[in-house]
C-alpha cells in the first residue's frame, strides 16, 4: 500500500542486521530457502523485505529458517525479496530505504518484468518470479508507516475464504478489488488474481515498521498460515492460536487524494474507526471531507501530507 513518512519519526525498536548468513540457499536464488519434507503436500512461500524498511517479515522469515522448523508435509519456502533496499537503510531517513529505484510491489506485470528496463527492483523481480509462479500459496509480510491494527489483505474471491477463515489473526481483513495503484502488486501477479486457479496470495501488513511487536505479529501470523496447510506441528500450532472475536471485513469503497499543503485530519485517525455518513474525515483547505456513506471505515491514514497522494482509505463493513 502507499508509503508516506510521519511528520515525526517513530521510536526505531528494531534495526537492520547482519543477514548474509541467509544469502546462500539452495535454489540457486539469493536469500531463498526451501524446506522439503520429503512428504506429499502443497508448497507454500513465506516472503519477507518486498519493502527494505519493512523489518516484521525478516524477523520471521529468519526466525522460522533459525527455529529448525521442518514441514510436517509439503515444501516451506523462505525468502527476502529486496534485499539491495534493506541494506540501504539509514536511520535518520527510515522512509528511504522502501526500495531502490522503483517499488519492487508495483511491478509484476509481465510486460514491464519481460521488457528491457534495467534497475535493482526490476532484476530481483525477475530473478523471484520463478519462485512466485510455482507454490500454492504465498503469505507476503509487510507492514504500515504508522502504528495502525494489523491487517489481513487479500482478493474478494472465494478461493480466499478457507485460508483468511482459518488463520483468524488478525482480525481485521481488507478486501482489495481490481489494481488500485499504477503498477501491479505481488499478490495481483498471475494465478493469485484468477478465482478459478488454486494459487492464493496475502498480504499480511503487522503493525508499525519499526516497532518490535510488528515482528512479534508476523511470526504467529506465519504459523497460523502454515498450520491452514497442516505443515507445522501440533505444539507449535498450539503455541499460535486463532486470535478470540470473529474478523472484520471491510471493502475499499475509494480513496481520499489531498488536494494542497492544507490538508488535515479532523482526527488523529489511527485506522478502523467506524463514521457515520456526514462525520468530518478532514479538511482540505476550504473543503470539508466527510464520510460519504454509513458504517464509513478509516483504513491506512497517512502520517504526512504530500499533495496528490491517497491520504485514505474508505471501506465499508461486509
Ligand atoms: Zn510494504
Amino acid at each position: 500500500m502507499s508509503e508516506q513518512a510521519p511528520a515525526t519519526l517513530p521510536p526505531i525498536e528494531v534495526l537492520p542486521r547482519d543477514i548474509s548468513a541467509y544469502r546462500k540457499g539452495n535454489r540457486g536464488v539469493d536469500y531463498v530457502h526451501t524446506l522439503d519434507s520429503g512428504q506429499p503436500g502443497p508448497h507454500v512461500l513465506v516472503n519477507g523485505l518486498t519493502h527494505g524498511n519493512e523489518f516484521c517479515g525478516m524477523t520471521a522469515v529468519t526466525h522460522l529458517l533459525d527455529s529448525g522448523l521442518r514441514p510436517v508435509r509439503g515444501k516451506l519456502t523462505l525468502s527476502l525479496s529486496n534485499v539491495d533496499a534493506y541494506h540501504l537503510f539509514d536511520a535518520a531517513k527510515p522512509y528511504d530505504s522502501r526500495y531502490v529505484e522503483r517499488d519492487f510491489n508495483r511491478l509484476w506485470d509481465d510486460a514491464l518484468l519481460d521488457g528491457p528496463t534495467p534497475g535493482p527492483d526490476l532484476d530481483r523481480a525477475r530473478a523471484l518470479r520463478p519462485i512466485f509462479t510455482e507454490v500454492d500459496a504465498l503469505l507476503d509480510l509487510h507492514s504500515t508507516s504508522s502504528p495502525m491494527p494489523p491487517m489481513l489483505i487479500y482478493q474478494p474471491m472465494a478461493k480466499y475464504l478457507p485460508l483468511s477463515a482459518h488463520m483468524h489473526s488478525p482480525l481485521h481483513h481488507v478486501l482489495l478489488r481490481g489494481v488500485k495503484h499504477a503498477g501491479r502488486p505481488l499478490i495481483q501477479y498471475g494465478a493469485y488474481a484468477d478465482p478459478d486457479a488454486v494459487p492464493l496470495g496475502i498480504v499480511v501488513e503487522c503493525g508499525q515498521h519499526f516497532a518490535k511487536s510488528a515482528g512479534d505479529v508476523a511470526i504467529g501470523v506465519a504459523i497460523r498460515f502454515l498450520d491452514f496447510f497442516g505443515m507445522v506441528p501440533p505444539a507449535l500450532s498450539a503455541a499460535h492460536p486463532a486470535l478470540a472475536g470473529e474478523p472484520m471485513r471491510y471493502e475499499i469503497e475509494q480513496s481520499v487524494v489531498s488536494k494542497s499543503e492544507q490538508f488535515r485530519f479532523a482526527r488523529p485517525w489511527q485506522g478502523f474507526e467506524e463514521l457515520q455518513q456526514g462525520d468530518l474525515i478532514a479538511t482540505d483547505g476550504d473543503e470539508e471531507i466527510r464520510a460519504p456513506f454509513p458504517r464509513c471505515t478509516i483504513v491506512m491514514p497517512s502520517g504526512r501530507v504530500t499533495v496528490g497522494r491517497d491520504m485514505v482509505l474508505l471501506a465499508k463493513p461486509v
